[in-house]
C-alpha cells in the first residue's frame, strides 16, 4: 500500500501535505500519515535535550516574579526566554501525559513538577508518551498533541539558534554601569539584557571605541 492509497481516511494534518492540492492528500493512519508520525515521536524525544539546552540561555536573565534590590529600590528583572520555554516545555508535555493517562484510565503520574523533580518529570513524562506513541496517535486528540509537539520542538530550536547568534560585548551599558551588553545574533540592535537599554551597533561601536580608549 503507497502512501496514497485510498483508506477513506481524512488528510494528514502535518506539513506532507502543506503544499499538496485537493484530491492528491495523504491520508491520516488514521490521523496522521506514518511518517508525521515519526517525526512527532523524534520531536517528543528531542524535548528532553533542548529542555536541559534552555539553561544555558536561562543564565543571562533572571526567573520570573523575582526582585532585584540595588541601591536605586527595587525591581523585577527582564523574564528569561530560556527559562520560559522551558517552563512551556515541561508544562505542555506534562498534561499530554496527564490526558493520555485518564484517556487510558491509567493512574496520574507520581513525579511532581516542582522545583527539584521538573527535569525527572519531563524525562518520565516523554518516556511514557514515547512508549504509547500508537496509542496516543489514534486518541481524539491526536491532532492536537500532534501540533503542540511539533511546535514546541521547532520553537526551541529556532529560540537556541538565536541564541548562539547573539554576542557579549566588553564595554559596560552607560545606563546602568553593568558589562551586560549583547548585540542581538543578526540586527543591527545592541541592548543590554539587564535594564534592556538599546542602541545600534554603528553607535555602540563610536562610543565603545572612545571608551576602551581612555579606560586603557
Ligand atoms: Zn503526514
Ligand atoms: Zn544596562
Amino acid at each position: 500500500m503507497n502512501d496514497f492509497a485510498d483508506t477513506g481516511m481524512p488528510p494528514c494534518p502535518g506539513r506532507c501535505n502543506r503544499d499538496r492540492v485537493d484530491g492528491d492528500q495523504i491520508p491520516g493512519s488514521p490521523v496522521w500519515c506514518r511518517a508525521c508520525q515519526q517525526a512527532i515521536h523524534v520531536a517528543l524525544q528531542e524535548l528532553v535535550d533542548l529542555y536541559a539546552a534552555l539553561w544555558g540561555v536561562g543564565q543571562r536573565a533572571v526567573r520570573a516574579g523575582e526582585k532585584v534590590t540595588t541601591s536605586r529600590g527595587t525591581r523585577t528583572p527582564a523574564v528569561s526566554p530560556g527559562a520560559d520555554q522551558a517552563d512551556e516545555i515541561l508544562r505542555t508535555t506534562c498534561a499530554w501525559e496527564d490526558a493520555l493517562r485518564t484517556h487510558l484510565s491509567h493512574p496520574a503520574a507520581a513525579v511532581g513538577t516542582d522545583h527539584t523533580g521538573a527535569g525527572r518529570a519531563l524525562t518520565s513524562a516523554v518516556d511514557y508518551l514515547g512508549r504509547r506513541h500508537t496509542a496516543a496517535m489514534s486518541t481524539p486528540f491526536a491532532t492536537d498533541y500532534g501540533h503542540e509537539i511539533l511546535a514546541l520542538a521547532a520553537g526551541t530550536r529556532r529560540l537556541l539558534r538565536a541564541d548562539r547568534g547573539t554576542s557579549r560585548l566588553s564595554a559596560p551599558c552607560p545606563q546602568c554601569d553593568l558589562r551586560a551588553l549583547e548585540r542581538e545574533g543578526g540586527t543591527d540592535t545592541v541592548r543590554c539584557r539587564v535594564c534592556r537599554w538599546f542602541t545600534t551597533w554603528d553607535r555602540y561601536d563610536a562610543w565603545a571605541g572612545t571608551f576602551l580608549n581612555s579606560a586603557a
